[in-house]
């Protein structure tokens, strides 16, 4: 046989293989056995065997067989990956129309509704029609590259059917069916390994796998729910945009309508909330999106989410368990939340046996006691909660929970700060909040250091090894106390300092979230790490220098001012600084595109229409960063009716200024 004669046989099996595969996991309508589909894949393996040079990456055979990854690579995305504003209930539902209505003048508005799948969010990039990369979403910007698991899902096609644009960006939900998520389950619970809490957690664990062939054994899925045409006026519907995936080679959803009536979405809402068992996957909503893509760009984006589309979630299911304990938990302040230990029950795709109870006012308020049958709500990954007790069902005798007057750990007495319902161990060297720190500290917000789990953590704290967090820097003078230590090999030990290292110098942003200063989550990280620029200049900030920034109020301000100041604060920048965690300046992200990328902009006085919220909003969306006071860096002063002192501030500077209307006008 001749090269040509190989390639001109292996193009034909592929294509057999590809098109059957699309009968049988999308279609769902086999044409031909498996024995015949077999047979082919086996002649497809021998000449590829036999002619190396005619593998390829989008060949049928290649969905399992690529070597493990030492980590994952990252991608920025094409098109920045946007998450979906939530309705929780039918008025906020209609409030979104309204919204979407107002927005738009009026004019008839064609909906289409679809499931909401609950897995995780993928981006597919296809060349000449070829699969060439699957990334996860990320922070929306920047995800990571998991190519080689993506190519194991059997209903993903490596390669799409028929003529395609020459790059098409497909995203979509990568889920676990149900009934491989308890058939994975069981398989765990005999081989003594934890369990999945859901298959949305379940396929999240399986695609980040930096082995593909672990990734192959699970049985994933792919629905598609979104794409980008390098023309994008190529079909401006999304629902048709749909139809052409699905004719492409792409499972969809398979229950979707497109209606200009609410009535519609609403009766699919309903529907699909009852009906939600009889699909394979689980769905914790519905996604209502505006069909035309023109009107799409012209509703534009939200920072994080569209605002042509929402998910309209479904009531939380919710489910009866009987109180066997109630668990102290500790946060990094010392706070003691309350947790409700029962007997498992499966709750919206998951199987759930704690529950936070918040505080102890709210077991107060539930009057509970030990035995008590609990109604416990959960929706979608969010973190169940007991919402009642059902006292007709308590047992005689029973004992009511009361509040611990001392710290289960360290035995320190609690307090209560005046008019905070939250009890807190006041002792700042309490192992259990020193415990929390550290876990924050390494968390994948925060340092992200892979490898270093809670429960290794805690035994690095209990040997003495850990007890700052400097000291996770002063690991690797350790070595050979960490080898000593069970279960604890020499490749584990070296992975271990080796991800340690690569997070030595870390960007300020994350260094300053990963501190866990009261207040300061990571939208605020971001925004002093990108104004102050240093560790030093945040030192030296005043009060006022931390109000007069957008987006940061008076709460946060005092909380970081304190810090600053506070012993432990100054401890612990020392202690890190002296363990040599280095800190990358802030480089500006990458501004989005836009007039106004990169400019930030202040305003004085009202505007008869736009609300001050509403002018921020444009800001940003064109770009901009909005400022609440003048400041140096300010490029441009918006002035409404009656402005204030920030008028003559800015003239003063030197700094341009522009009445509202004509900013306006001139963004058009
Ligand atoms: P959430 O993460 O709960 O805010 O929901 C947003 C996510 O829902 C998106 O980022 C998608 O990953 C996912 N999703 C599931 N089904 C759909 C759908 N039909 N259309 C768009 N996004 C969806
Ligand atoms: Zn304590």
């Amino acid at each position: 046989m001749t090269l040509e004669e190989a390639r001109e046989e292996i193009e034909k099996l592929r294509e057999f293989l590809h098109y059957h595969n699309y009968r049988y996991y999308v279609l769902d309508s086999p044409e031909i056995s498996d024995e015949e589909y077999d047979e082919a894949m086996r002649r497809l393996m021998e000449l590829e065997e036999r002619f190396p040079a005619l593998v390829s990456p989008d060949s049928p055979t290649q969905r399992i067989g690529a070597e493990p990854l030492k980590t994952f690579e990252n991608f920025t995305h094409p098109y920045k990956m946007y998450s979906l504003a939530n309705a929780l209930n039918e008025g906020e539902f209609l409030a979104f129309v309204k919204r979407v209505q107002q927005a738009i003048e009026n004019e008839a508005i064609l909906w289409t509704a679809e499931h909401k799948f609950d897995g995780l969010a993928i981006e597919l990039i296809y060349e000449k029609g070829s699969l060439v990369m699957g990334v996860t979403r990320g922070n929306g910007e920047v995800g990571e590259v998991v190519t080689s698991n993506v190519r194991t899902i059997r209903n993903l096609p490596l390669r799409l059917l028929g003529s395609v644009p020459e790059r098409l960006v497909v995203y979509g939900e990568v889920v676990m069916h149900r009934e491989d998520f308890l058939a994975l389950n069981r398989q765990r619970e005999e081989e003594g390994e934890p369990l999945f809490v859901s298959p949305r957690n379940a396929a999240a664990g399986s695609l980040r796998q930096l082995d593909s062939s672990v990734t192959a054994q699970r049985r994933l899925y792919f629905y598609a729910y979104g794409v980008r045409f390098p023309d994008e006026d190529m079909i401006p519907s999304h629902y048709d945009r749909m139809t052409y995936l699905y004719e492409h080679g792409f499972a969809i959803c398979p229950y979707r309508i497109r209606s200009q009536k609410i009535e519609d979405i609403q009766s699919y809402h309903k529907h699909w909330e009852s009906h939600r068992e009889e699909i394979p996957y689980e769905i914790d909503g519905i996604v209502v999106k505006a069909d035309d893509f023109r009107l799409q760009q012209r509703l534009g984006y939200d920072a994080k989410t569209p605002k042509w589309a929402i998910a309209w979630k479904f009531k939380p299911a919710s489910a009866q368990a009987v109180l066997r304990e109630v668990e102290l938990g500790i946060g990094r302040q010392g706070t003691i939340t309350p947790v409700a230990i029962f007997d498992p029950v499966f709750l919206a795709g998951a199987r759930v046996q704690r529950a936070t109870l918040h505080n102890f006012d709210e077991v107060r308020r539930l009057d509970l006691h030990y035995g008590d049958t609990l109604v416990v709500e959960r929706s979608g990954e969010v973190i169940p909660k007991v919402v009642g007790v059902v006292k007709e069902k308590r047992p005689p005798g029973a004992q009511p929970v009361e509040e611990p007057t001392h710290c289960p750990v360290c035995h320190t007495p609690l307090q209560r700060q005046a008019d905070q319902v939250d009890i807190f161990c006041p002792n700042p060297e309490c192992p259990a909040v020193v415990k929390a720190r550290l876990r924050h500290f390494v968390s994948r917000q925060a340092l992200d250091i892979e490898g270093l789990g809670e429960e290794l953590l805690e035994r690095f704290y209990d040997e003495g090894l850990v007890r700052t967090l400097g000291d996770i820097f002063r690991l690797k003078n350790q070595r050979e106390r960490l080898l000593s230590m069970e279960r604890m090999g020499e490749k584990l030990v070296e992975k271990l300092l080796a991800s340690i290292e690569s997070r030595r110098e870390i960007s300020l942003d994350r260094f300053l979230y990963a501190l866990g200063i009261d207040y300061v989550g990571q939208e605020t990280a971001k925004i002093l790490a990108r104004e102050f620029g240093s560790l030093e200049a945040l030192q030296k900030a005043r009060y006022e220098d931390f109000v007069s920034l957008y987006g940061i109020g008076e709460v946060v301000a005092k909380s970081l001012v304190e810090f600053f100041a506070s012993e432990r604060g100054k401890r612990l920048i020392e202690d890190l600084k002296e363990a040599g965690i280095r800190l990358r300046e802030f480089k500006k992200p990458q501004e989005q595109q836009g007039k106004l990328a990169g400019k930030y902009i202040c305003i004085t006085g009202k505007h008869e229409t736009y609300s001050r919220e509403k002018i921020f909003e444009i800001i940003e969306s064109h770009g901009g960063i909005p400022q609440d006071s003048v400041t140096k860096q300010t490029s441009l002063l918006l002035v409404g009716e009656s402005p204030g002192s920030k008028l003559a501030k800015a003239q003063k500077m030197g700094i341009p200024v522009l009445p509202i209307d004509e900013f306006l006008k001139s963004l058009e």
